[in-house]
């Protein structure tokens, strides 16, 4: 279970525009194009503005209509990004995984942060108050077990909000919502679903994923997990990748323990083989599996060695498969295998003093695999993938195999 978190800066421009003139402080004030131009738009305004109907995006020629006495303001673009800057160097006091989603706003994933700080809940706290301090600017924050429900959780309570979705709590707290609160629905999906009784995200959700299929088509199966309360994305920080991973949806459903396996190994061989192509190796392994009703088991375990070796990935795939206890009791949609924890190679083999006898053999195992892998890959980069697949790869009986 991961804690995310996403701050959002309330009315940002328009803020820094009353932080830096005291004169501006409770009065409404509108950052974008000048009312006498006649053209352009609303970047920002303050929440008096929006008292007079007055948003972001809207004409400005309209908004002096509405407003004439605010007072009018145009970007400064330099400012606003120091100050970004010092709200961003926050967040990195907090985890170092942070993807910024424009100059006000952010991802953060602070689960490893959690055993530091406490709760998720005192994080966001920690944070609103640091960015205070640090800028005299107010934040909303949204704390939740992923980014869809965090992104929404931090509009909820704005300006200077800090709302928690408790994991076991998430229908209570996403069901009631507008179904227009869901990442990807426009007015024409909004005006589709409302013609049909669909209004809130628990409307959407109670249709099954089989009847939101039959009214948006395959489109509408991302939005059902959504409103499940189901995104699994990583917070991206874009300095690097993080992660390298595969996945596959079968043709149909199945409970085939051996074709979930198939699929594993053939999952860990190309993760493998893209960790080596990338010149990395993986300190993390995890497994998702996707069922039949959509709901995704996502399982992950650290290594105690870096590796880009198929056979020593796919072991730790078939244990996490055997932890989450399945044993076909129901049928998997879909299966994938991800490399996380992306670590630079070698590390271990120049430190040959930390293994005792029996984990040196253990490495010399692992040579004699890697330079296998390595035969594997350059017969691979030469004449393909398919030139070359393990035994068991291969469908059906592996003794009919030529
Ligand atoms: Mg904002």
């Amino acid at each position: 279970m991961r804690t995310i978190i996403h701050v959002d800066m309330d009315a940002f421009f328009a803020s820094v525009e009353q932080l830096d003139h005291p004169e501006y402080r409770g009065k409404p004030v509108i950052v974008g194009a000048r009312p006498e131009s006649g053209r352009g738009v609303v970047a920002a305004c303050s929440y008096e503005a929006r008292k007079f109907g007055i948003h972001s995006a809207m004409p400005i020629t309209i908004a002096f209509r509405r407003c004439p006495e605010g007072i009018y303001v145009t970007p400064r673009g330099a400012r606003y990004k120091e100050i970004s800057r010092e709200i961003f160097r926050v967040f990195g006091d907090f985890t170092d995984l942070v993807e910024p989603l424009s100059i006000d706003e952010g991802f953060l994933d602070v689960t490893g942060s959690l055993c530091l700080f406490g709760t998720g809940e005192k994080i966001g706290q920690l944070i609103k108050e640091r960015v205070f301090e640090e800028t005299g600017l107010v934040a909303s924050v949204g704390v939740a077990p992923n980014k869809f429900l965090a992104k929404i959780a931090s509009d909820i309570n704005k300006p200077d909000g800090l709302c928690v979705v408790d994991p076991d709590r998430v229908f209570e707290f996403l069901h009631p919502l507008p179904i227009k609160r869901l990442w990807g629905v426009g007015a024409k999906t909004a005006d589709k679903l409302s013609s049909r009784g669909v209004r809130t995200i628990g409307d959407l959700a109670h249709l099954g994923a089989d009847g939101v299929r039959a009214i948006l088509g395959p489109h509408g199966l991302d939005l059902y997990r959504l409103a499940m309360g189901e995104d699994d994305r990583e917070v991206e920080t874009g300095r690097e990748a993080k992660s390298i991973g595969n996945e596959v949806t079968f043709s149909e459903d199945t409970a085939d323990t051996e074709r979930v396996k198939r699929a594993l190994l053939a999952l860990s061989d190309k993760v493998a083989g893209r960790l080596r192509k990338a010149g990395v190796e993986t300190l993390g392994v995890s497994i998702k599996l996707r069922d039949e009703k959509f709901s995704t088991i996502t399982r992950s375990v650290t290594l105690e060695k870096p590796t880009a070796l198929t056979g020593v990935i796919y072991h730790y795939a078939l244990a996490l498969l055997s932890e989450t206890g399945w044993h076909g009791e129901r049928r998997f949609r879909l299966v994938g295998v991800t490399a996380n924890k992306l670590a630079e190679p070698g590390g271990h083999l120049s430190q040959p003093e930390l293994f005792d006898t029996g984990e040196a053999d253990e490495r010399l195992v692992r040579e004699r695999e890697g330079r296998a892998a390595e035969a594997v890959d350059l017969i691979r980069s030469k004449f393909g993938v398919e030139a070359l697949k393990r035994g068991s790869l291969v469908p059906g009986d592996p003794k009919k195999v030529k």
